[in-house]
């Protein structure tokens, strides 16, 4: 269910909030309230087990036939049958959820309109958190050499000098290094591999913060003293880091980090696309003697355990997460760093919708921590927060040694007489041949993963698209299949067209970053071309890999999606040409300019990291366009003026306020009604000055079979919108399989 609503929770703000005081220990057969991770309307009454237990306790308690897991909330309600109250069946061996996080869990749900529950699964996301220590078996590199290497036994090696300090079940090695368990037991026979008995949960390495870190420069310095300051000063307070890239921006904030060390606390640094954080893990180890916890989805369940307790024991200091990581239970949290701040991946789509950019400000405010927004093109709402008062703002104005921003130029696409079937400029192609010339790297970037967007029948013109969705399938030619992006949903690519049967005629339409690749390959036969796409790699590993060599050299061209914009670093590169800059300014989102303009400097800012100037080269078809021409000027401050302007004319996010409701279900005409009737009814939204618009239907009006419609919401930005929503949405009853989701903030708009 995630974020759909629940509508007995729709009114979190009746609750009573935890911090008002309660009895933090409860007697054998006291009432206590227990909040389970189960949909239910409210937290339930059972009785404390023998023993007592502690406020916010973790808990097994009985429902029905099952046992859950659950959190003791506060006293009992009793305002249920006495004498069918059940016990609690154990207290589980964990702290208690501290006060402040049952606080920020009430708060975060009544923000974002989610059923508690949902928020506290979020909490809750560690395999067996409730398992009593215990030892098992964990294998390691052993001494001894194979006596015949396999491929299988090859890639246990590997799997294990890449991963060493971890800790394996034999299980999870097997799976990392793709082989069957006997094949990691064939090894310890001959003793290449060891097997060790050990605490299931290890402490982490004590980070060093008194290391020596490097000598900072004097806007550095500046600012990673005013950083260390607020965190020594224990209250809470948010500084957005703005700073080009390359500019230091990191070193500055680990600083901060330290600070949080030597004062005992610990900190959280959030970085969008976790799996790809090797070089940054590499600098934490240089400045602090030790790696920090790794919080992400391709973490093992071990691990997820181990920093889940460690975090909740105060044997973690440092935790190097995705946005959920805002979510452990941390005993004394002094710092949250959220990275590349206006990064879209921090707002959860699915499930909890939730932003852990702003999760992050709400998680601090409750514990007196500091939170450092990082970002060298900062959203539109941090700005405007600065601008306001509530963020404190710090510059790094130039980079780093003799690195300088990059040159940044236009190609006007309608004088290049390019076919239609082909997407590097001649001009672009002269650009690149200097850099190869002079034993240089360089870029081409496109934002669309696959080989084409489109497949076209020539004999019919039918488009394929996905069974399940809205949406055309986009060909993946090194995969062989067809994908659709929306639902994951795949098939191999057809012979003939579905729709006319006709053989042969299906055309590829439109450049994906394959094709670009292939285009490459045919203009530059010599060169080394690296194409990086998340799709193209079986795993983080392998594309690390690919990564950490073009970096040392192993390309002399990269081509890569939005991936690569993201905080790699490669010394040698010194051109990157945008393919298609036009490409994100079309649609109709409302961050539109926002994000291309963030895109392309940070696409941009890939080129001349070094000793090497770099250049960056935009192609478009409507040089004139004012984003483009900001983008060009890159006079900032212009453009955030002019676009912040444009927002407030409008009266929509950051001076405005927004909310989105999707409706969906197997039954279209269904979906509608409800959207209408939500329509009609909107005295609760007309009583805080809000409009609905819609319903209409989703820009991809149906998803995984089900029909989507979207309504509106726009209130000024004082109005008391979530409470109003929620009397709002309360009033339409849900039939069967129909979903009602809210989206507070919306950022995409699909
Ligand atoms: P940002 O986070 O703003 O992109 P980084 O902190 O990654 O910038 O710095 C860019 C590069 O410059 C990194 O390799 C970093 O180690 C180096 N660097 C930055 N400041 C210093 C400094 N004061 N001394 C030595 N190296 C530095
Ligand atoms: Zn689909």
């Amino acid at each position: 269910m995630g974020g759909a609503c629940d509508l007995a929770w729709l009114n979190p703000f009746a609750r009573t909030d935890p911090l008002v005081s309660h009895p933090d220990f409860f007697e054998h057969g006291a009432l206590v309230a227990v909040l389970s991770t189960q949909p239910l309307g409210r937290a339930l009454d059972y009785r404390a087990p023998e023993g007592g237990c502690h406020l916010g306790a973790f808990v097994e308690v009985p429902l029905g036939p099952r046992k859950v897991l659950g959190v003791v909330w506060g006293p009992g309600k009793g305002d249920y049958d006495l004498s069918k109250i059940r016990h609690v069946i154990r207290v589980l061996d964990a702290a208690p959820m501290r006060d402040e996080m049952q606080t920020f869990l009430t708060r975060a749900a009544a923000y974002t309109l989610t059923p508690l529950p949902a928020m506290l699964r979020l909490a809750t996301r560690a395999p067996g958190l409730g398992d009593p220590p215990s030892m098992r078996k964990i294998y390691r590199r052993g001494d001894a050499q194979p006596n015949k290497v396999t491929d299988a036994r090859r890639r246990v090696l590997e799997t294990l000098d890449e991963y060493g300090d971890l800790a394996f079940t034999l299980k999870e090695l097997a799976e990392m290094a793709g082989v069957t368990a006997s094949v990691v037991k064939g090894l310890v026979a001959q003793g290449v591999v060891r097997e060790e008995d050990s605490p299931r949960d290890l402490p982490f390495a004590r980070l060093d913060p008194d290391l020596p870190s490097k000598t900072l420069t004097e806007d550095q310095a500046k600012g990673a003293a005013a950083l260390a300051q607020g965190v020594r000063a224990q209250r809470y307070a948010t500084t957005l880091l703005r700073g080009v890239t390359g500019s230091g921006k990191t070193e500055v904030y680990l600083e901060a980090v330290a600070a949080a060390l030597k004062a005992g606390r610990q900190a959280l640094v959030l970085l969008p696309e976790i799996a790809l954080t090797e070089q940054f893990l590499t600098r934490v180890q240089e400045r602090f003697g030790a790696k920090p916890a790794e919080w992400h989805s391709g973490a093992t369940m071990t691990e997820r355990r181990r920093i889940w307790r460690m975090v909740g024991q105060g044997q973690c200091q440092l935790v190097i997460g995705a946005r959920s990581a805002l979510f452990l239970p941390y005993q004394n949290l002094g710092l949250i760093v959220v990275d590349e701040e206006h990064d879209t991946s921090y707002k959860q789509e699915e499930g909890v919708l939730y932003n852990a950019r702003d999760m992050a400000v709400l998680r601090a405010a409750i514990c007196g921590a500091q939170v450092v927004l990082a970002s060298a093109t900062p959203s539109l709402e941090s700005w405007a927060n600065v601008e306001a008062g509530k963020y404190q703002r710090l510059e790094l104005t130039s980079r780093f040694g003799p690195a300088v921003m990059p040159t940044m130029g236009a190609i006007d696409m309608r004088g290049e007489g390019l076919a239609s079937d082909r997407w590097v400029s001649p001009t672009l192609q002269a650009e690149v041949n200097k850099r190869l010339e002079r034993g240089e790297q360089a870029m081409l970037f496109i934002n669309r993963r696959g080989y084409a967007p489109i497949t076209l029948c020539r004999a019919c013109g039918h488009q394929i698209g996905c069974d399940h969705c809205d949406a055309r399938m986009v060909e993946h030619r090194f995969l062989k299949r067809l994908i659709c992006h929306q639902c994951g949903e795949s098939k191999p690519m057809p012979e003939a067209c579905p729709a006319c049967e006709a053989v042969g005629k299906l055309a590829p339409v439109g450049p994906g970053v394959e094709r670009l690749g292939e285009e490459a390959a045919a203009i530059w036969p010599q060169a080394r071309i690296a194409t990086l796409s998340s799709d193209m790699y079986g795993s983080a590993r392998a594309l690390k890999a690919e990564i950490a060599g073009i970096a040392q050299g192993a390309a002399d061209i990269v081509i890569g999606t939005q991936l690569v914009a993201k905080g790699h670093n490669f010394p040698n590169l010194t051109l990157v040409g945008v393919i298609d800059a036009d490409l994100g300014l079309m649609g109709s989102d409302l961050r539109a300019a926002e994000r291309t303009f963030q895109l392309m400097r940070q696409v941009a800012g890939r080129a001349g990291r070094a000793e090497a100037p770099g250049t960056a080269l935009l192609q478009t078809y409507q040089p004139e366009h004012p984003v483009i021409r900001a983008i060009l000027a890159g006079d900032e401050e212009a453009f955030w003026a002019a676009e912040a302007a444009e927002r407030k004319q409008a009266g929509v996010p950051p001076y405005g306020r927004m909310a989105g409701i999707i409706l969906s279900g197997p039954d279209v005409a269904q979906v509608f009604d409800a959207g209408n009737l939500l329509a009609r009814q909107d005295g609760p939204l007309r009583r805080i000055g809000a409009q609905v618009y819609g319903p209409a239907p989703a820009p991809i009006a149906r998803v995984r079979g089900r029909h989507r419609v979207r309504l509106l919401v726009k209130a000024e930005k004082s109005a008391p919108l979530q409470e109003a929503l929620a009397q709002w949405v309360a009033q339409v009853r849900l039939k069967g399989e129909m979903r009602l989701a809210v989206d507070i903030d919306p950022q995409s708009f699909y």
